[in-house]
């Protein structure tokens, strides 16, 4: 087929490194492999928390009170329970199914630890963590928090009870997700059953990869991906045929490129270092409120 979305390359995950105590992930960009700061654009970054057992803790492991400005966090939850509070009051609990899309924009304080009450039982945890960036013009946006849960996706059922295709963002086949993106994205969690297969339109130019949560799937009849893997897929085409033996979940992620130029320093996604350094000196003054640790 000649507008085949064609698979680059399918990345096993990097060796993983703790963020804060509670969080062990794989960074499968921008540092994992050398695909370039815009590669995945407006992805940033993607840590994906593999499946792992935490055992039952009186205090919830997680990460303290940090910074950030230029760009979205956006948090989802496969197995466990998170929560986030934040210097604008908002605070949520996200859990199975959920997601939380934050838009640090102009500067925001947060924290993100184990749910207390998922603490205390421990059991399996994993999770993905996204970073979204955004265009110049709506670096410095007012903060903002969308809780948004599991029943809330858009759905489309496949046929012959394949299972279901969940829209976070973007649209797919007409079915439209609840997240208000800054950038045309599509964001999609597929739950297939057994046999089942699905094919999936996506814009030629839009970056787009696929992580594999559970399962193994078979992209375009052609590439494997087992579990914990990342298919990174070339700009060359529209259609891509995603198919199940076993069964299995996925997450795909497909947004149009922002092609500006990026600094990256930390918890801060800028375009220029001047504005790196504008936004230590605003932290430093203060400008990002207040947050207890
Ligand atoms: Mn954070």
């Amino acid at each position: 087929m000649s507008n085949t979305k064609s698979v680059q390359q399918v990345l096993a995950p990097p060796a993983p490194h703790m963020v804060g105590d509670g969080f062990r992930v794989h960074n499968f960009f921008p540092s994992g492999y050398e695909m370039g700061l815009l590669r995945m654009s407006p992805f940033f970054l993607l840590d994906y928390g593999s499946k792992i057992e935490f055992p039952p803790s009186d205090t919830p492991r997680g990460v303290g009170v940090h910074p950030h400005r230029g760009f979205e966090t956006v948090t989802i939850a496969f197995k466990g329970k998170v929560a986030h509070h934040d210097s604008t009051g908002n605070s949520g609990v996200i859990g199975e199914g959920d997601v939380q899309w934050m838009t640090a924009g102009s500067g925001i304080l947060h924290k993100e630890y184990h749910d207390v009450e998922y603490s205390k039982k421990g059991g399996p945890f994993q999770m993905v963590q996204l970073w979204v960036n955004l265009p110049a013009k709506d670096k410095m946006t007012p903060p903002k928090y969308q809780a948004i849960e599991h029943g809330k996706m858009g759905k489309y059922e496949l046929p012959n009870s394949g299972g279901v295709l969940e829209v976070i963002a973007g649209e797919f086949e007409g079915v439209k997700g609840p997240a208000s993106t800054f950038t045309p994205i599509h964001a999609y969690v597929g739950r297939l059953n057994a046999g089942a297969s699905l094919d999936i339109s996506l814009p030629e130019k839009f970056n787009t990869g696929l992580l594999v949560v559970e399962g193994s799937f078979q992209i375009n009849e052609k590439e494997e991906v087992p579990t914990d893997h990342f298919a990174v897929f070339k700009n060359d085409g529209t259609a891509v045929k995603v198919a199940t033996n076993e069964g299995g979940v996925f997450l795909l992620l497909s947004g149009e490129p922002i092609n500006e130029n990026l600094v990256p320093y930390g918890p801060f996604l800028m375009n220029t270092k001047q504005e790196i350094m504008q936004a230590f000196q605003d932290l430093n003054n203060g400008k990002f409120g207040v947050l207890e640790d």
